[in-house]
């Protein structure tokens, strides 16, 4: 099984804010935020999270801007490599066959992808997808076919179908399933021709995927995505996504029988947060100083592993936690024995709650208040006799209640000194919304 990579894992993070129709991220949410997120999710639903080293992180879709040296101290890994590709189909084909190419060593790839950041063209609902490629049994890669096509015109849409299906039509062994997306206006006479032409080929399932979200670079991850939770053992089939310009199809083959540890494919139910039109980022200027809880840039820094990992200190001598990590033990005073140990944070309990009437609010959440209203924060113990505040988001204010369930969350937190700080926040357990994408 030497040199065989295939996707063994993979999860589909849906926002809980809504703009109008369609799903957005939330304003607390940027790109990095989103792929630390979609990375530590992926991890977890390993048998063995984080004792595995990843090799290499592909991101689709990340913008200029992306905060990428952060990266490392946000989840741990320093030695991280980090390679960046297009937000089109080809960008995240690309990604997968670079980290299916079986190389020496140890370790999984895990290819992140973001939906375009600006949200004006954007017609479509919000995802970020994350897939974990290793060494075993899963969904393999076989082929990667690109059908050119002109720009522009529905014509030019219609030649790309006909000549993706006679490329499918070419392979030596016909797709047992086949799933397209046409992100595009693509009129409903030339999928049906499509379908027409797939029809006596004897594929036993074509699946037009229009709720999968329209950005192309995510549509084509989330296919992969959804036939991974899907396709059944043995199956061989093509996910693809058709643009007037062209379409890009990937030849898949699942080979693994166990799904163990996969989360469950489930968007939970629940009122989505309604945003206001237009642009949905905190309006504030990046080199605003807030009068309130300032804390200097080398603090910050230094004390990035406690404040977005939770890294506390173990005692070897008594078992105690001592957080924010300290040189002496909290329980015994020894200065010997203290171990590195992330805290859990997934599951919280919540041990006391209040919350932030619009005026109440320290100076630098103003912006936030001003967007959102009021907010809740929390006290949570995330083991015994350690506490810790943090603000609630993706939840209503005033609905969280003590004992519930929270989950602590990279998010931006506010500017301060022309930079964008970060830190944990409260995410209701429930509402993670871990998905795939709705069957018509
Ligand atoms: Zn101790």
């Amino acid at each position: 099984m030497s040199g065989t990579r295939a996707v063994t894992r993979s999860i589909r993070l849906r926002p809980r804010y809504r703009q109008g129709p369609w799903r957005v991220a939330g304003p607390d949410e940027d790109a990095f935020t989103r792929t630390v997120g979609a990375v530590e999710r992926l991890l977890e639903t390993r048998s063995t999270p984080r004792e595995v080293a990843v090799r290499k992180l592909h991101l689709v879709g990340a913008p200029e801007e992306f905060a990428e040296d952060a990266l490392p101290s946000a989840l741990g890994m320093e030695s991280l490599a980090v390679r960046r590709y297009a937000a089109s189909p080809d960008g995240a084909s690309a990604a997968i066959e670079s980290a299916g190419h079986p190389t020496e060593g140890e370790g999984v790839d895990v290819i992140v992808g973001l939906d375009a950041p600006s949200s004006e063209e954007r017609r479509s609902g919000s995802a970020t997808v994350g897939l974990l490629v290793e060494a075993r049994e899963g969904l393999r890669l076989e082929g990667h076919l690109r059908v050119p096509g002109r720009h522009g015109s529905a014509p030019a849409a219609a030649l790309v179908l006909a000549r993706s299906a006679s490329m499918i039509d070419e392979l030596p062994r016909r797709p047992a399933s086949i799933w397209l997306e046409f992100p595009g206006e693509v009129p409903a006479e030339w999928t049906d021709l499509w379908v027409a032409r797939a029809a006596p080929g004897g594929w036993r399932s074509f699946a037009p995927a229009g709720d999968l979200g329209k950005d192309a670079a995510t549509g084509l991850l989330s296919l992969v995505h959804q036939a991974r939770q899907e396709w059944p053992n043995g199956t061989e089939g093509i996910v693809g996504v058709v643009e007037p310009t062209g379409a890009t199809l990937l030849k898949l083959r699942e080979s693994a029988s166990d799904r163990s540890g996969a989360p469950p494919p489930e968007d939970v139910p629940g009122a989505l947060i309604e945003l206001p039109t237009g642009d949905v980022r905190w309006p504030v200027r990046l080199d605003a100083v807030s009068e309130g809880a300032y804390v200097p840039r080398a603090s910050y820094l230094e004390s990035l592993p406690a404040r977005w990992r939770l890294l506390g200190a173990t005692c070897g001598v008594c078992r105690a936690v001592t957080f924010p990590p300290r040189s002496r033990c909290r329980n015994c005073g020894r200065t010997d024995q203290l171990q590195p140990t992330e805290l859990p944070r997934r599951g919280c309990t919540v041990a006391a709650v209040t919350t932030i009437a619009p005026g109440a609010q320290p100076t630098e959440f103003d912006p936030q208040v001003a967007l959102l209203g009021a907010y809740s924060v929390v006290i949570v113990e995330v083991v015994p006799g350690v506490r810790v505040t943090a603000q609630v988001t993706d939840a209503i204010a005033g609905t969280i209640a003590l004992g519930d369930r929270v989950d602590l969350e990279l998010r931006r937190l506010y500017a301060m000194e022309g930079a964008w700080r970060y830190g944990l926040k409260a995410v209701p357990t429930d509402a993670v919304t871990r998905s795939a994408p709705a069957r018509g």
